[in-house]
């Protein structure tokens, strides 16, 4: 068992270990005295790990009601949450009892919300099932939902009562939910950790993948304890993300996996920075021999103006300026402010 501890406002442990979603109830149990649970998964998620769950939390004595989403990013928004409330008023869950989210970063992001809002606030416990869940998205206390307008323009910082991660759940999972996962574990390589970015290299992660989640669960910890609220540091973590997320826009965010065009964001940022001289020469290279040993794309064929049109439109953007992530060489990264009408010209230098 590895125990990665976190201390924010709320502080709350995550816990690595194989096979740990059939010991959910009992960890439910020791940390909450909930009576009631309701169970939110989704329909791909369901099959597989429902009654697992299901189980372990009715042998530790707590009535479960179990509220299925349809899967995928489509569902992510106000009126799939509308729904959750709905179960959660029927199934009389009150301020004591709790959320169980089962699934990926769409199910943890919308369960966590409706834990948030819920009576103003009911605990919630994540049990991430895919890679990016488990080395990202459950880990920093974000919830939300989309809007026409934009992905996770709704939302509130709300800490679960723990993360259960349970990497046997990755033998399921289809290879390109792995990719895509492989998308941030690099960047933490790549903000943070030469030495986890030259093991990436080096070894295969999926050899050694409890090693990588608790590592790249340690980096964020360590990120999200220094700045719970995205005022400063926590911006490091949005490496590749300007741009990754312009590229998801233009493809109308199918088609392309987030970890995917954060790849390309990563490798277009650290080209960027070695033109002006900000970042060590070669360190754009390596990143993407890396993205590509774990069938990650390097490149992209939008213009440098598309890009920068598309980022325009990013919520991270304050105002008139960018905060963009650049690194100085692999593992030491930094933010720098730039105005929008520059970032064309930034991201385009020769
Ligand atoms: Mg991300």
């Amino acid at each position: 068992m590895r125990t990665v501890h976190v201390s924010t406002g709320k502080p709350y442990d995550i816990y690595i270990e194989r096979g740990l979603l059939d010991k959910t109830g009992e960890y439910v149990k020791s940390l909450s005295r909930a009576e009631r649970a309701v169970l939110v998964t989704d329909t791909n998620v369901a099959p597989l790990y429902k009654w697992k769950v299901l189980n372990s939390l009715s042998a530790a004595g707590i009535e479960v009601t179990t509220h299925v989403f349809q899967a995928g990013e489509a569902s992510k928004h106000l009126g799939t949450v509308s729904d959750m409330y709905k179960t959660l008023a029927d199934a009389h869950i009150t301020r004591k009892d709790l959320i169980v989210a089962l699934g990926g970063g769409v199910c943890g992001d919308m369960a966590g919300f409706a834990a948030a809002t819920y009576l103003r606030g009911i605990d919630f416990i994540q049990l991430p099932t895919s890679l990016l869940a488990q080395v990202d998205s459950s880990v920093g206390g974000k919830t939300g939902v989309d809007l026409p307008q934009g992905k996770n323009l709704v939302g509130a910082f709300h800490q679960p009562i723990a993360v259960l991660i349970d990497p046997d759940t990755l033998n399921t999972l289809p290879d390109r939910f792995i990719t895509d996962g492989m998308g941030e574990v690099i960047k933490y390589g790549c903000i943070k950790d030469a030495r986890f970015f030259e093991f990436l290299e080096n070894e295969n992660a999926l050899d050694h993948i409890e090693d990588v989640i608790e590592t790249c669960v340690s980096i964020k910890r360590d990120v999200v304890s220094r700045d719970e609220r995205e005022k400063g540091e926590r911006m490091l973590l949005n490496f590749g993300h300007t741009l990754g997320h312009a590229i998801e826009k233009l493809y109308n965010f199918s088609g392309i996996s987030h970890g995917m065009a954060v790849a390309i964001g990563m490798v277009m940022l650290a080209k960027a920075g070695e033109k002006h001289g900000i970042t060590a020469q070669g360190s754009a290279d390596r990143i993407a021999a890396l993205c590509e040993k774990y069938s990650l794309p390097t490149t992209e064929s939008f213009t440098f103006a598309e890009l920068a049109q598309a980022a325009r439109s990013d919520k991270k953007s304050a105002g008139d300026s960018i905060n963009l992530v650049l690194l100085r060489e692999i593992g030491d990264s930094f933010t720098q402010k730039i105005e929008l009408d520059k970032l064309e010209e930034f991201i385009a230098a020769e």
